[in-house]
């Protein structure tokens, strides 16, 4: 699998801005000083007013028929273009009976963007970086309009949220990273578009609370394109599983609690918009033990919601993280745990032997247990969770699936490594490509593949590219 890999960003227009210099060799520095600093910063220049984003006027204010020239200039550049920022000494001088600069300029031309005075580079960039935003260069900038991606190209995670709302006990992100701040809803949608222009084709959204997006802002209405979009997990993933439509790409949800309106994202698996993939970490199923545990949607009946789940949308995967062993827990609270797994048949189960957390409250809870019955409750929970994976695993035999190849060396002539929608990076199994049967039958990093499942063993799927 390819790793660290940097991704090129889109192409995107270069912003071009006209310059008109005016006075003396004075002026003239300054406007070389401008001019540098636009080129340096990757703007282009633009040899008339027409062709431009945007257009300096370096003026001259000394004598009145400089006066008048910079003045004619300045309506000129706003008759053809529209958009003129004005410096130089004419930028300076205040009007008769306003002795502030710029008042002169300003009342013969209110239109302009900007005015100041002579020797004043930065002020002018301002100008220019708030009406003409700066263009990116990956030789000037170090990191891209997107952020740099430590996935391979075709996979990235896009985070929606950070911190968190709730306390569980044995948790301490939150003391951390803070309470929930979720991030905008136009930037989230803008990083994944550009994401999927750059070649990404598969998105796993995550934070610390996916379902609870929007609580903070009270899911205010955000602005995407020019149109409303709720700050709410449901709009947010119709709005990407768009996105990925539109660019033949998948997107994964992780770290999602199982909360009622959850439910409402099922049709968008079932319609294929987003993946029917959810990375649930319930912790626990008896009630007592997620009480203490503090868990988020610790009231909910989640058998009953992941059957319903199930009947919406049939082919769902369920991933999902539980702790055995936690103070307290008594055997028959684990025994309720095992029945859990045994019924709700999680397709993807890991678990981990409690194990205390420096600062976490779950510290003070009475009735540790000794770290061997810990070790062996999770022992036992994990040959539950296997003997499951192996029958459901087994049971895609003979079926053919979606892949997204990770690797293939040599165009996968030896074949090469994928995922289904069933496995997410780095956490879940992996589809092993065979050699493809037919010589014209190539496989590339990145893209996706039509195979046949032949065989299950371990976590993985054995499949042949068709
Ligand atoms: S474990 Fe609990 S407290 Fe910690 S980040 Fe997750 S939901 Fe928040």
């Amino acid at each position: 699998m390819e790793s660290n890999t940097y991704i090129a960003p889109a192409p995107q227009k270069i912003p071009k801005v006209a310059f008109a210099s005016l006075g003396c060799p004075k002026a003239l520095t300054d406007s070389e000083l401008i001019l540098t600093q636009l080129r340096a910063e990757g703007y282009e220049t633009s040899k008339t007013f027409a062709g431009a984003d945007l257009v300096i006027v370096n003026t001259c204010g000394f004598i009145d028929d400089a006066v008048k020239e910079s003045l004619d200039t300045i309506g000129e550049a706003l008759a053809e273009n529209g958009k003129v920022i004005v410096t130089g000494c004419l930028g300076a001088k205040g009007s008769d009976g306003n002795a502030d600069a710029g008042s002169l300029v300003r009342e013969m031309h209110p239109s302009v963007l900007a005015v100041t005075g002579p020797h004043a580079t930065q002020e002018v960039m301002d100008a220019v970086h708030t009406h003409v935003p700066k263009p990116h260069d990956p030789f000037v900038d170090l990191v891209p309009a997107y952020g740099i991606k430590l996935t391979p190209k075709h996979y990235a995670y896009l985070k929606i949220s950070e911190g968190c709302n709730h306390r569980c006990s044995f948790c301490i992100i939150p003391s951390m990273r803070g309470d929930l701040v979720s991030r905008p809803i136009g930037d989230v949608l803008n990083e994944a578009r550009a994401l999927f222009e750059s070649g990404v084709k598969e998105l796993l959204v995550i934070s610390q609370d996916t379902s609870a997006y929007g609580v903070d802002v009270k899911y205010r209405t955000g602005f995407w394109d020019g149109k409303p979009v709720k700050t709410r997990m449901f709009d947010l993933v119709a709005k990407l599983g768009e996105l990925a439509k539109a660019h033949g790409a998948w997107v994964r949800l992780h770290y999602v609690y199982p909360y009622p309106h959850v439910d409402e994202v099922l049709p968008l698996m079932a319609e294929g918009l987003i993946l029917p993939y959810l990375d649930v970490p319930l912790q626990h199923a008896h009630p007592d033990v997620l009480k203490r545990m503090k868990r988020p949607a610790n009231g909910e009946k989640n058998m009953e919601r992941i059957a319903r789940w199930r009947e919406t949308c049939p082919d769902i995967v369920i991933r999902s993280t539980f702790i055995a062993g936690f103070p307290g827990e008594t055997e028959a609270e684990f025994q309720y745990l095992l029945d859990f797994m045994q019924e709700a048949r999680i397709d993807r189960a890991g678990c981990f032997a409690y194990s205390p957390v420096d600062g976490a409250t779950a510290n003070a809870l009475e009735g540790a247990l000794p770290d061997e019955v810990r070790e062996e409750r999770r022992a036992r929970f994990m040959a539950i969770a296997e003997q499951v994976s192996v029958e459901k695993l087994r049971s895609r035999i003979g079926a053919t699936m979606q892949v997204l190849v990770d690797s293939a060396p040599a165009l996968g002539r030896k074949g090469g490594v994928g995922r289904s929608y069933a496995d997410a990076p780095e956490i879940d199994g992996t589809v092993r490509l065979l050699p493809p049967q037919k010589a014209s039958k190539t496989l590339k990093v990145g893209e996706f593949t039509k195979a046949k499942i032949v065989a299950a063993e371990g976590h993985d799927l054995i499949a042949m590219p068709v």
